[in-house]
């Protein structure tokens, strides 16, 4: 076996990711550690200043429901994320995260972070929920206010450790083992509860920037489904697997829409047929009452747009010039106002990329693009696991406790298996939390998982036999490398195993193909999801010849195999569910229509981790009473 050093860390609470929610839990864990003598430990596979899907920065706090001002209520943003996920949600959590939301952040405010205000200082609004900020460094104050806070309550910061495997015992989490990406170190995290917050997932599904342009995704690359597999390894039970987030976004930079929608107001068309959000408007009866409310549910918005390029209408484009001069055309009786209101905007258009998503501005300046003279394309990108945007997959998780929801069985956001808590896009059915509510939940999670271990926490019984095992499994790749690489001239090419890269090109095209990727239009049936199994068969048995050169590689193997998992997860819940909800993310051309009589309910799954079956079942959704 490779040679590495055993590293054992004990903790009482271990967050595990170092993201947002992370930085939340962080942040209130520590508070209520230092209280009660307890210690807390954060592990995130990058650098917290730099890491997850706010790395690059944003140009908007996506989630602010404005209670203080008495701008909306809660129950206001529980009928919205009821509306978008097409009437599929956990309500006592997005309740629960919508009243702590402000509170994160305000807190985000007084940690340094600019929001835009008008001239009576009031925040600027995007739209209904959203506030504008200068955002670029929004994940290093973020991440400062996490880092400070442990420091003060003596916790500790690892970075560079790849989280691989959850160590469960009788159904009860005792911690976890990763590596490092950097040394040649094995880690055993000993706790007596845990929080999973390692993101989402991308590159499961083959992306639309293959080639030159390989890599470039909305979402980041650096989430690839450890939150699934961690939790389904654990034993978790899962809800809306499904439920992938598909955005519709400037074509291939990427670049977000949000400002041009809703600052800009601007109108998406399609080459052949126009304004496709009133011309098929009809269209939306079909999924009513989700289709006949406001807002239209996102993925209604992107199926209308998709019936077009099915139509051969294509391609969909963002009407920049019109929108832009629109605003400024207020001005044009003075010229001199009108030029600078065009600047204006014009630096506004450009910022929002320059904040979050820079190569959506390097592509338009390679492309003489100018927003103000001409419309942009934009596309559906290829589908994603994010359960705190506009998706919903994750964990499903107990609700608040002073909540009288039937979803409870203990402390807030504690997944099925004890001591084993989810927060941010690790917690399922809860969408539309973005990145203050990723965080205000992270917050909700620290206190509630302090609560636990103070009223329940039991030292961890870590089993180092089994540990032992693992750690050879988990440096396997590196091992096989070493014992045939010199069998053939070009290494990559092996019949005793398989690189990740190739691993993964075998993995997307199962997934795009058969399980509505961008090739296949986003479509799929029962007979496509069943060959997409059965070559899942053949792909989990080679995931065990998976091998690795070095640290890089051996990270690449461990992710796809957490991408798999989360594409099996996805897959099986597809199967399950025998109808179609959200039009515009997939589509089950079998059953091609909404079913409320037998599927207005989650779709569930878990895995037993003694003898690996998956089982899949229904669950009711329940509404707040009145709302
Ligand atoms: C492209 C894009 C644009 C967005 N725009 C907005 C916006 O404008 N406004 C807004 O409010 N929200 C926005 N969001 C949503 C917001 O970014 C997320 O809701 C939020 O980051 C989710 O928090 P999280 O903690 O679940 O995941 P993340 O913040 O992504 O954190 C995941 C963490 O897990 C770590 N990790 C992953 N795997 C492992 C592993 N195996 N071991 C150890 N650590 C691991 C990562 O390094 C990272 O630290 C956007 C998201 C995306 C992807």
């Amino acid at each position: 076996m490779a040679n590495f050093e055993t590293v054992e860390v004990k903790t009482d609470l271990l967050i595990v990711g170092g993201g947002f929610s992370a930085c939340g839990a962080a942040v209130e864990a520590a508070y209520w550690a230092k209280k009660n003598g307890l210690k807390v430990a954060i592990v995130d596979k990058a650098a917290l200043d730099r890491s997850g899907a706010v790395a690059m920065g944003l140009s908007a706090i996506n989630q602010y429901v404005g209670v203080k001002d008495g701008d909306n209520t809660l129950e206001d943003y529980v009928r919205y994320v009821r509306q978008d996920l097409m009437g599929i949600s956990r309500e006592d959590l997005v309740y629960n995260i919508a009243r702590h939301v402000d509170s994160s952040v305000h807190l985000f405010e007084k940690w340094g972070l600019k929001i835009w205000k008008d001239e009576a200082g009031k925040y600027v609004h995007e739209g209904r929920w959203q506030l504008m900020i200068n955002g670029e460094s929004y994940k290093i104050i973020i991440a400062e206010a996490a880092k400070n806070a442990l420091a003060e309550a003596g916790g500790e910061v690892y970075e560079r450790i790849f989280i691989t495997e959850p160590l469960v015992e009788n159904n009860k989490v005792v911690g976890a083992v990763g590596f490092s990406t950097r040394e040649d170190k094995f880690y055993v995290f000993k706790a007596k509860a845990v929080i999973c917050t390692m993101g989402g997932a991308v590159h499961v599904f083959r992306p639309r920037s293959i080639g030159e342009g390989f890599g470039r995704s909305w979402y980041p690359p650096f989430n690839s489904g450890s939150s699934a597999y961690f939790t389904l390894k654990a034993g978790a039970e899962m809800t809306c697997q499904e439920v992938r987030f598909i955005p519709i976004r400037f074509k291939d930079g990427y670049g977000p829409v949000g400002a041009w929608f809703l600052l800009f107001k601007s109108r998406a068309i399609s080459a052949g047929g126009g304004e496709y959000m009133t011309v098929r408007k009809d269209e939306l009866q079909n999924w009513a009452p989700y289709g006949l409310a406001k807002p239209i549910p996102a993925n209604l918005r992107n199926y209308l747009g998709m019936l077009d390029l099915d139509a051969g209408f294509g391609p969909l484009y963002m009407e920049t010039s019109e929108a832009i001069n629109k605003i400024a055309d207020q001005y044009k009786e003075d010229p001199k106002a009108f030029k600078k209101k065009m600047k204006e905007l014009e630096s506004e258009a450009w910022e929002d990329f320059l904040d979050m998503t820079i190569s959506q501005a390097i592509l338009w300046a390679s492309m003489n693009v100018k927003p103000e003279e001409k419309h942009s394309e934009i596309a559906a990108c290829e589908p994603y696991f994010i359960g705190s945007h506009s998706g919903a997959s994750g964990a499903w998780v107990s609700g608040p406790e002073d909540m009288d929801t039937p979803y409870k069985w203990g402390y807030a956001n504690m997944t099925t298996v004890e001591g084993l808590f989810a927060a941010g896009d690790a917690s399922g059915a809860s969408s539309h939390k973005f990145s203050s509510g990723s965080h205000a939940e992270g917050r909700i999670t620290g206190k509630a998982a302090i609560k636990y271990i103070v009223e329940k926490g039991a030292d961890p019984a870590v089993d180092m036999a089994k540990v032992e095992e693992l750690k050879a499994k988990i440096l396997a790749p590196l091992d096989l490398f070493a014992a045939h690489c010199n069998e053939t001239t070009e290494p990559e090419v092996n019949t005793n195993y398989i690189m990740p890269r190739q691993f993964m090109f075998r993995l997307q095209k199962i997934m795009d193909e058969y399980a509505g990727g961008v090739t296949a239009a986003f479509k799929t049936s029962k007979f496509n999801l069943e060959r997409a199994m059965e070559l899942f068969v053949f792909l989990k048995e080679d995931s065990d010849k998976l091998a690795a050169r070095n640290l890089h590689e051996l990270t690449r193997a461990w992710e796809n195999v957490h991408r798999m998992w989360q594409g099996e997860a996805h897959v099986r819940t597809m199967l399950f569910r025998e109808e179609t909800r959200w039009p515009g993310y997939y589509f089950r051309a079998d059953t091609p229509k909404m079913d409320e009589a037998n599927w207005h309910c989650f779709a569930n799954c878990k895995v037993d981790p003694a003898t690996g079956e998956w089982e899949m079942m229904k669950r009711d959704v329940w509404n707040i009473p009145g709302v």
